[in-house]
């Protein structure tokens, strides 16, 4: 029987072969494929160079594996031609899972239920370049087969918010709710405001017996009364406050900072620079911190001034990144730090002037005070790949952080804030 798996229909998607994916993450592996890597007998090649193991513990106190990295951050297999070893070698079969699941991700949608999303760190997801993921299916589903635990778990539904549970079935329909937000005939900016203020509604509700159809005549109801509220001039909003910025920049440093293994293994020097790093944006003055070689140091100020209209790609890029994630269960629960849906949604919203800002920052580095669409594209690339895979973004103080945005009402002003 096939697996009950939801694809990602928006989203196309084939390999390039650019090699970003394995110069950008630090790839865990179980003990089996350190035994299968170690059968492989690359202490006899010559290709890794001498005395380089190509397994290493993934901290000093872990009984946990990840493959060695050079000090650029790529893994020890790709070779100059931007090709993995291992699948020149034995073939695609052979390489560790992590590395034949990316950039799909499968996530519980309901009761032995999957659905896929995909990671925007890869600039192939972000041209939508290859094939459609219905063309995909049969290999979607042949990864998923070896991704989703063989007895298949009934996971429990993700929080709505704080406070409040729903099943299943009712989580599908504020899904359904939110992917339908996004799918309006509007630019992103105004679906985006629109969706933040009806989940900020929801985030304050009590459900108790509002269920079923009730609950999509609720929804219904609140997401036409905060498509009303969103004005067609978003000059009329305020700019973010000084509490706010500071907090966005501080975020900011989470999403712009590239962790490889031998940054991490520079141990006290390393801390110390992320930390000068994470002042340096909390100040806001002068240069911005040198965070990652594709960001060189700018002025701040340089970054706050109107960079004009948005590129022509940024409805059509955002509304797919958006679905996608939405869709796929990417922004909450199990893909989320087990974060409930609306802070999940909230933490998404961020996503867009974080790369706004992002593709500022790579537009002013290169003398332009205006965006290009390889800008934001690469912008996006950095953004999401941090996205619900940093440590940093699921700690207490990151999830505070996304509370006071909202408190605050900041979280909307910084979307229309970078947009303009
Ligand atoms: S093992 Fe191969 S596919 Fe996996 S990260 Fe290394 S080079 Fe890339």
């Amino acid at each position: 029987m096939s697996l009950p798996i939801d694809l990602p229909v928006l989203q196309n998607w084939s390999c390039h072969n650019c090699g970003g994916c394995c110069r950008q993450h630090l790839v865990e592996i179980t003990a089996a494929e350190k035994d299968r890597i170690e059968k492989q007998r690359w202490a006899d090649d010559t290709a890794l160079g001498p005395g380089t193991p190509a397994v290493v513990p993934l901290s000093p106190r872990q009984k946990r594996w990840r493959l060695n990295q050079r000090p650029d951050g790529a893994c020890v297999f790709l070779d100059e031609n931007g090709l993995c070893r291992i699948h020149a070698k034995f073939g695609e079969a052979a390489k560790p899972l992590a590395c034949r699941v990316y950039p799909y991700a499968f996530h519980p949608a309901g009761k032995n239920r999957v659905t896929v999303s995909l990671r925007y760190s890869c600039p192939s997801v972000v041209g939508n370049r290859g094939a459609s993921a219905k063309e995909s299916a049969q290999e979607i589903r042949k990864i998923g087969r070896e991704v989703v635990p063989k007895k298949k778990q009934d996971y429990p539904a993700p929080r709505i918010s704080a406070h409040e549970s729903v099943g299943w079935e009712d989580v599908g329909r504020f899904v359904t709710a939110l992917d339908a937000t996004f799918d309006r005939e509007q630019p992103v900016l105004h679906n985006l405001l629109t969706a933040v203020f009806w989940m900020s509604i929801v985030d304050q509700a009590k459900f108790e017996d509002v269920r079923g159809k009730r609950l999509e005549e609720f929804l219904d109801l609140i997401i036409a009364g905060a498509a009303a509220e969103v004005p067609d001039d978003l000059g009329e909003f305020d700019p973010p406050s000084r509490m706010g910025r500071l907090q966005f920049r501080i975020r900011l440093g989470y999403y712009a900072r590239r962790d490889t293994a031998a940054m991490m293994a520079t141990g006290l020097r390393g801390r110390w620079r992320l930390l000068s790093a994470a002042l340096g944006l909390a100040r806001g003055k002068g240069q911005l911190p040198m965070l990652r070689d594709d960001l060189p140091r700018v002025p701040f100020e340089a970054l706050e001034q109107s960079f004009g209209p948005l590129p022509e790609s940024t409805d059509a890029l955002f509304a797919r990144y958006f679905r996608t994630k939405i869709t796929g269960m990417h922004f909450c629960g199990r893909a989320y730090y087990d974060r409930p849906l609306c802070e999940g949604l909230f933490s998404l919203a961020l996503v867009f002037p974080i790369t706004l800002y992002l593709a500022r920052w790579i537009a002013a580095a290169d003398g332009r005070s205006t965006l290009s669409d390889d800008d934001l594209a690469h912008a996006l690339t950095i953004a999401d790949h941090n996205h619900g895979y940093s440590e940093a973004l699921g700690s207490t103080f990151a999830t505070r952080q996304v509370r006071q945005l909202m408190t605050l009402g900041d979280l909307p002003k910084l979307c229309v804030w970078y947009a303009r």
